[in-house]
């Protein structure tokens, strides 16, 4: 058989770490990037004798998650203890959910070809992360660092409702920004605040049963993600195709070979040893609880882009693009009522700042200028203060080092050339330089001018105001 005979199945555990300010059970702090074991007391080291304390705000958070992903908020839930050993993990348990989760049968909307689909999500429960392994350069072993240990987690289960790739990938999406705009986490990938166990099973289409699935954890990347499942399904096809079985089994995906690796072989629920956490009470929500929760979500990706539609006259795909990030929803809103030119907004947002986030590999919400500084810059090019092409220059500024465009463009000396008298030197200067162009607009190619004004721009590093060029050539040309 072929590889078109096969369908993939896909399904995802997203971790996302709850941006509260203190831990999970305790009340250090749980900021990233601080000196290591300098964010832990006796709770979350694992001292004999200490008892948790659950956080208020990991209920809340969670509950607003659940309600952001049309899920049912569970009104009697508790916390468990999943037993393992690993050297990350000082109680050699982790206090996570078992069989009651705060939030099940949910779901998210993803886009795809044939419409929009629904990706039915199976449950989010709460639970603590384990701290870090450091590999020690110089003795040749490993240290331990707790400042990650009880910080706040929710784990979102989907179902195996993803078909390939593209879903995945738009199902992680979706999952992010909303949780960016309900704002319970930053969802920085790259610092592992939002990170996914990949499930991946192939089936021949058409069957009803689902294959043998493997999972590859913790992956923080879209890239490696699509990457990682190409290879795994084109793994498991051969493995089936040669008359083997699939095995169920963890694996490690390596990002420079491309390839995934064995780690252990799956363990079953019961080698967790789940039982009810005895330390910690049962967690009982009333209906108004919950409804308070409810009040306190914003306008979701879905409501905007639809508002988009209509108030701003948006394509579908850039209202798609636009709404997919909260920074730059924010960005995009809040530019356009200072500029009052959504349009140019728009389109700076879909063309030259996504082009520059993707070039360097920056999340929106690195982006290091404010709302006020785009319009700015909006606003200059619609005086004729300066021209797109300058635009272009000063976005780059505004990236690299931003502040004011107007102090950007004195310093940098982009002021438009609108002086009708310097215009008409430059004019006659190209005129006088490409007298094959002269004799083209003669002959009625009319092509001829842009290739001129082209010239005067290029003469002038972009400054010379291009309406006024193009104009100011027909006349002498004309003559
Ligand atoms: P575990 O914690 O043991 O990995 P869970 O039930 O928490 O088990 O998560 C299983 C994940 O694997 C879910 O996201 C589910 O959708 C997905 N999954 C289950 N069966 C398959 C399958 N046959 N192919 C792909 N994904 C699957
Ligand atoms: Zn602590
Ligand atoms: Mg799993």
């Amino acid at each position: 058989m072929s590889r078109e005979d096969y369908e993939v199945v896909i399904g995802l555990e997203v971790h996302a770490e709850l941006s509260t300010e203190t831990k999970i059970f305790c009340s250090c702090p749980t900021k990233f990037g601080a000196e290591p074991n300098t964010q832990t007391c006796p709770i979350c080291m694992a001292m004999p004798g200490t008892l948790p304390v659950l956080n208020e705000k990991v209920v809340e958070y969670a509950v607003k998650a659940g309600l952001a992903t049309n899920c049912t908020i569970s009104q009697d839930s508790k916390n468990d203890r999943k037993n393992y050993f690993y050297p990350d993990l000082p109680k050699a348990y982790q206090i996570s959910q078992y069989d009651k989760p705060l939030c099940e049968h949910g779901y998210v909307e993803i886009e795809t070809e044939n419409g929009p689909k629904k990706i039915r999500i199976l449950r989010i429960h709460i639970e603590e992360d384990a701290g870090k392994l450091n590999h020690d350069d110089f003795g040749g072993g490993s240290l331990v660092d707790l400042n990650r240990a009880g910080v706040p987690l929710i784990e979102t289960v989907s179902e195996p409702d993803m078909r390939s790739i593209e879903e995945a990938e738009q199902y992680l999406r979706k999952l992010k920004s909303i949780f960016e705009y309900i704002e319970v986490s930053d969802c920085k990938m790259q610092e592992g605040s939002f990170r996914a166990d990949v499930n991946v099973s192939v089936r021949k289409k058409g069957d009803s049963k689902l294959g043998t699935r493997t999972e590859m954890k913790n992956m923080n990347s879209f890239r490696s993600i699509a990457r990682a499942i190409e290879y795994e399904i084109d793994r498991q096809i051969d493995v089936i195709e040669n008359g083997e079985k699939v095995e169920q089994e963890t694996l490690r995906w390596d990002d420079v070979s491309g390839k995934t690796f064995s780690m252990r072989d799956k363990e079953d629920a019961q080698d967790y040893r789940y039982f009810p956490e005895p330390d910690l009470v049962a967690i009982k929500l009333s209906d108004e609880y919950i409804e308070n929760v409810r009040k306190t979500l914003p306008e979701l990706p879905e409501s905007r882009k639809a508002r988009y539609l209509t108030e701003y006259k948006l394509s579908e795909k850039d209202a798609n693009i636009i709404t997919s990030s909260k920074h730059l929803s924010d960005l995009f809103e809040e530019a356009s009522s200072i500029c009052k030119n959504s349009k140019a907004v728009n389109n700076w947002i879909i063309s030259d700042i996504s082009r520059i986030l993707n070039e360097e590999e920056m999340e929106p919400s690195e982006i290091p200028f404010n709302s006020e500084q785009l319009a700015k810059m909006v606003v200059l090019i619609d005086k004729g203060t300066i021209s797109s092409s300058i635009g272009k220059k000063v976005l780059e500024e505004l990236f690299a080092n931003p502040k004011d465009p107007e102090e950007i463009i004195k310093e940098k000396g982009w002021i438009q050339i609108s002086d009708e008298g310097a215009i008409k030197e430059i004019v006659l200067k190209i005129i006088e330089a490409n007298p094959q162009s002269v004799v083209d607009y003669k002959a009625g190619k009319d092509r001829a001018i842009g290739f001129l004004v082209g010239q005067a721009m290029k003469e002038t590093k972009g400054k010379a105001n291009p309406q006024m060029l193009n104009k100011m050539f027909i006349e002498e040309l004309k003559k």
